[in-house]
């Protein structure tokens, strides 16, 4: 039971990293944290930008809830992991199989990858801090769904 438990709370904290991504993007990355932001709706200079601070920023509770349940393996623990492989698969599909810093997946058939990748085009089409949308990243919603998942 206890495994059970812990799977949940990783889980549980996996999705809800969606909602905080989610949240954050639209009100704090296109609000005050524009700032470090704009260098992701801007033609990237170099091999970094900006933006990728946010990496380092999300990775803090991370670590924190790692290291403080580490001891006794408790719920913190899995949370933390669960925050950790969140920023994994949000690097791995967002900087690599969207944004295509490694090339990889290029030319993908799958339905759903297709969405995903077209559904940030579409937050990519507007360059400013105002009138953006889709604002999540790793659920795609079924409007997008419908219309990008074909093409
Ligand atoms: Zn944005
Ligand atoms: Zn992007």
């Amino acid at each position: 039971m206890e495994l059970l438990g812990h799977f949940t709370v990783l889980l549980g904290f996996f999705f809800l990293m969606e909602g905080v991504a989610w949240f954050t993007h639209k009100y704090i990355m296109h609000g005050f944290g524009w700032i470090l932001h704009k260098s992701h709706h801007e033609p990237r200079k170099g091999a970094f930008e900006l933006n990728d601070l946010y990496g380092f920023i999300f990775a803090i509770p991370s670590v924190w809830l790692i290291v403080a349940g580490s001891a006794e393996m408790d719920w913190r623990f899995f949370a933390g992991l669960g925050i950790a492989l969140y920023g994994l698969a949000y690097f791995l599909v967002h900087d690599v199989f969207v944004h295509q810093r490694v090339k990889w997946l290029k030319r993908t058939q799958v339905p759903y990858f297709r969405a995903m990748r077209k559904t940030h085009h579409l937050h990519h089409s507007v360059h400013t801090k105002e009138h953006a949308q889709a604002f999540g990243f790793l659920f795609v919603l079924p409007k997008f769904y419908r219309r990008y998942s074909r093409g």
